[in-house]
């Protein structure tokens, strides 16, 4: 069996021993003779595995008993309505920060449900900036903030946290949750779907404040409700289980590793080595503000797009897939999270050198 580098900007590489752990598991889990996947998720077994991925994420993050952490369906892309629908009426305006792609989607999905300012926006530059922050136009009492720590496709991340004031602050952490520690304590809802850092595609974690579910709307339909799923242990009908599962396990997996802080000194690594080789060589670029350079993609052109697809095949062929950059932007991107080691790094930034010199 031999296993690629895998850049994939999602569904995302998964940490080798947890696939392990799930290979093994697959016939016969936890002697039942059964694998986890045909099992009732009201049984004892998988309450037990629910119970102890919430309490590691828990532990992961710091998340105190002010919030309930919930694990629903619907992806990232479901969180752009709920969090209007849970969150403000059809009258209040909800404020977003536009760094991207995703935040883009986000507003434009909320401005169904309720009014929407935008607060600020990078488009000016393409997206390859974040607005000062001294700079955005907020609501007097707006419903709440929302921005995207990090989008994904243009590798624009923010290296704080904004400060909302008394305002909950909204953050689609789709593509960094988990990648360092952050401040959980600041937030008023924090949502990611899961295939970037946590595990399979078909799992969304939210983490809500308490006293935000009670401010839903009147007449939401129950699967919409985060309070029905807070009061369920996300029960409220039948969860993805083998996605809770393997979500589990990689939580389980991240403790093991020493916790957050010793992830992030990982990924600052991996994506300080990577910016460095693009910087140093007259042949790559990466478009973004230095100090809104995300850790976990990193888009990168060559300075000849007729060469784009020899780079593609030849890093193929290399063992390095999934490079290529998103249809809106071209190029390249090398989506580095936590299950991609530094070796794969490393292997990428050599492929990259290589390719270079055989050009010139
Ligand atoms: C991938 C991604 C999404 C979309 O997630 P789905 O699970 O496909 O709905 C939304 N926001 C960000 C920041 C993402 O990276």
């Amino acid at each position: 069996m031999s296993r690629v580098f895998n850049f994939s900007a999602g569904p995302a590489a998964l940490p080798e021993p947890v696939l392990d752990r799930i290979r093994n598991d697959i016939p016969d889990w936890q002697g039942s003779g059964m694998s986890v996947m045909e099992v009732s998720h009201r049984s004892k077994p998988f309450i037990a595995v629910a119970e102890k991925a919430e309490a590691d994420l828990r532990k992961l993050l710091g998340i105190s008993s002010d919030y309930s952490v919930l694990f629903l369906q619907g992806g990232a892309t479901l969180q752009f309505a709920m969090t209007a629908l849970n969150l403000a009426g059809p009258g209040d305006t909800a404020d977003y920060v536009q760094t991207g792609s995703w935040s883009k989607k986000a507003l434009k999905e909320a401005a169904l449900h309720c009014k929407v300012n935008v607060a600020a926006s990078s488009e000016d530059s393409g997206h390859c900036h974040i607005p000062p922050e001294d700079e955005w136009r907020r609501t007097k009492d707006a419903a709440y903030l929302h921005y995207t720590p990090n989008e994904t496709i243009g590798g624009v991340e923010f290296h704080f946290v904004p400060n909302a004031g008394d305002t909950p602050l909204v953050a689609d952490m789709s593509s960094t949750i988990l990648s360092r520690p952050v401040d959980v304590s600041k937030f008023g809802l924090i949502y990611a779907g899961a295939q970037k850092n946590i595990g399979p595609a078909g799992i969304t974690v939210v983490i809500v404040r308490n006293d935000l579910l009670e401010r839903a709307r009147p007449g939401l339909p129950t699967l919409l409700t985060y309070k029905a799923f807070a009061e369920s242990g996300s029960m409220t009908n039948t969860p993805p289980t083998f996605a809770w599962y393997a979500a589990g396990l990689v939580f389980d997996y991240l403790l093991e590793q020493g916790g957050l802080e010793s992830v992030a000194a990982v990924n600052e690594r991996k994506a300080k080595k990577l910016y460095a080789a693009i910087d140093a060589s007259g042949f790559y670029t990466n478009p973004v503000a230095v100090d809104a350079r995300s850790w976990m993609n990193v888009p990168f052109i060559l300075a000849d797009s007729g060469l784009d697809g020899e780079f593609l095949a030849q890093a193929d062929a290399a063992g390095l897939t999934n490079l290529k950059g998103h249809r809106s932007v071209g190029g390249m991107r090398a989506s580095i999270y936590n299950a991609v080691s530094e070796a794969a790094v490393d292997a990428l930034i050599q492929f990259m050198q290589d390719f270079e010199k055989s050009q010139s």
